[in-house]
């Protein structure tokens, strides 16, 4: 993904607000932040999708990892009591890796729950990440602002964040089903899109999984955060020259497998 870093005076690494692009888009770049930042692996392999810490964190089971996305069903915003806590979490050293991540939808923080996240932001532990997901960085208070680097996500065309490709559904449709002959059968109709949008149905496809996670059952969303780090080994084939065909033909074969 092409990104625009623009750090302002007093940004710093531990704290990065991601704005722009789809809300799927925001989600899946934090998540591949906080797995690189995690990433058992070489340096220069990270995120490697195969250590138990990116397994663990596209299962959505990593113990430093913690998450404000969504509001409690009965509320509008986030409570600030929530993000109260979140921000005494990030003081606890992590268990497992080199950082602590706090992935937080800023577009449901009002002023005093940014306010909360402010002295923790101000003064983080060594160890602390914080990436801030938002539509427009603009909104946010320029306290909050000041605090973090700021990187862009590319612009998407209006209808972007509504539209699956019909080719995408069907996978989609066929892994809900959990109907191996479906998903080997949509897999391999990718195959028709050709080199130059198969790389774009496989970015659908991989926001579409991750759609899927919230509402599945453990193992199912362990299942499916392996088929996104697939998604994502698959992608980096492309550069390589590989024939669109061999690779739908891989793709179902680590889909059904999985
Ligand atoms: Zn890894």
């Amino acid at each position: 993904m092409s990104t625009n870093t623009t750090s302002s005076e007093g940004a710093r690494r531990h704290a990065l607000i991601l704005s722009g692009g789809t809300e799927e888009a925001r989600r899946a770049e934090a998540l591949r932040l906080a797995a690189e930042a995690l990433c058992l692996a070489e340096a220069g392999d990270r995120p490697c999708g195969r250590c138990t810490a990116c397994r663990k964190l596209y299962g959505g089971g990593h113990v430093d990892v913690l998450f404000l996305l969504t509001p409690p069903e009965d509320k509008k915003g986030m409570p600030v009591e929530l993000v109260r806590r979140l921000r005494g979490e990030m003081y606890v050293r992590p268990n497992e890796g080199r950082h602590k991540i706090a992935v937080v939808n800023a577009d449901i923080l009002n002023p005093q729950g940014q306010n909360a996240l402010l002295s923790v932001l101000e003064d983080p532990p060594h160890y602390a990440m914080f990436l801030l997901l938002t539509q427009n960085a603009a909104v946010l208070l320029p306290t909050v602002r000041s605090r973090c680097a700021l990187r862009r996500l590319p612009p998407t065309e209006a209808n972007a964040e509504a539209e699956t490709s019909p080719e995408v559904e069907a996978v989609l449709a066929a892994l809900r089903a959990d109907d191996e002959w479906a998903i080997l059968c949509a897999c391999l109709a990718l195959e028709k899109l050709g080199r130059e949008a198969l790389s774009g149905a496989l970015d659908e496809l991989a926001a579409g999984v991750f759609r899927e996670i919230p509402g599945a059952d453990v193992l199912t969303a362990r299942r499916y955060g392996d088929i996104i780090v697939q998604i994502r080994r698959l992608q980096s084939a492309l550069d390589f020259n590989v024939h669109p065909g061999h690779l739908c033909g891989a793709l179902a074969v680590l889909v059904v497998s999985k």
